[in-house]
């Protein structure tokens, strides 16, 4: 077999041919394919969650100051801006597991909320000319973030039929935090920011225990160690960010305070910042 890539063989001798003629589940062989630097594609864009249930179906009063603040951002940050699902997905999610809809089924019908979402998004900043934009058209991302700076996309990850089983139960394990996430890795974003409705992660839901305190900074390990019953962020986020590449770590910010999100992109250590 001639060898096409000199360059990956230099870092680690053999592998290009051994990528084309070993076996794929080569523990060691993988493990190489890790050697090549990884390259990051947008590493000046930033991923922006804004919230279903926290924000966006709070109406006008939670969602405008928030899309005052990205037309702000707008001169000196490229944002990539994903919307969550919320009440409605909720809805959707019971009527479908009344009905005994399987996951990827019931997955459908949340990546449909996602998407409305979106499109209100998308229409409440089509005076700043920044488009919605589906999953078979992120080829565009790039082409619209250096003429527009910044897209909308529905938060969801595109698996809907093909979502995987939950461990426990019908709903669908992944879903927009996961989507966002996926998006911020793939990309080597400079950070990925959740816009919700409170101050970031606390020891317990904040809404249902007024003892729970705050908690501005966690590893991923003590997060998932800590018992702590109600997570701010769905738990794939900190399973995928232990395998992370490029966004090791996350941080939530309270979308119902003017500035927050503002000091986030501005690299302060605003809300809570969960590490791997
Ligand atoms: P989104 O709108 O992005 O889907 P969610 O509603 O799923 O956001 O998650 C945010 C909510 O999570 C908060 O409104 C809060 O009530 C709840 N929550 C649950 N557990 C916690 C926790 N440990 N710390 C902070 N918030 C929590
Ligand atoms: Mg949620």
């Amino acid at each position: 077999m001639t060898n096409e890539s000199p360059m990956l063989d230099e870092r680690a001798p053999g592998l290009a041919s051994r990528l084309v003629t070993g076996a794929l589940s080569d523990v060691e062989l993988l493990a190489e394919t890790a050697r090549a630097p990884a390259t990051a594609l947008l590493p000046h864009a930033h991923v922006v969650k804004i919230g279903g249930q926290s924000m966006i179906d709070r109406g006008r009063r939670a969602v405008f100051p928030v899309l005052d603040e990205v037309r702000a951002a707008l001169a000196d940050n490229h944002l990539i801006i994903g919307t969550g699902a919320g009440t409605r997905a909720r809805h959707a999610y019971s009527v479908g597991v009344d009905l005994g809809m399987p996951t990827g089924v019931l997955t459908t019908l949340g990546t449909g909320v996602a998407l409305q979402n979106a499109r209100i998004l998308a229409f409440l900043l089509a005076q700043d000319g920044i488009p919605l934009v589906l999953p078979n058209e992120f080829g565009h991302l790039p082409l619209y973030l250096a003429e527009r700076h910044a897209v909308i996309f529905p938060g969801m990850p595109p698996y809907t039929f093909w979502e995987h089983n939950p461990d426990v139960g019908q709903i669908p394990p992944h879903r927009t935090d996961t989507g966002c996430y996926l998006v911020a890795e793939v990309f080597g974003v400079a950070s990925m920011i959740y816009v919700k409705d409170e101050d970031g992660l606390y020891t317990d839901d904040p809404k249902r225990n007024p003892a729970a305190t705050f908690v501005p900074y966690i590893t991923v390990d003590e997060l998932l160690d800590s018992g702590i019953p109600d997570l701010v962020v769905e738990r794939p986020v900190l399973e995928f960010m232990r395998r992370a590449v490029h966004v090791r770590r996350v941080q939530i910010v309270n979308g119902t305070v003017p500035g927050q999100l503002t000091r986030a992109l501005a690299g302060e250590d605003v809300g809570t910042l969960v590490v791997a």
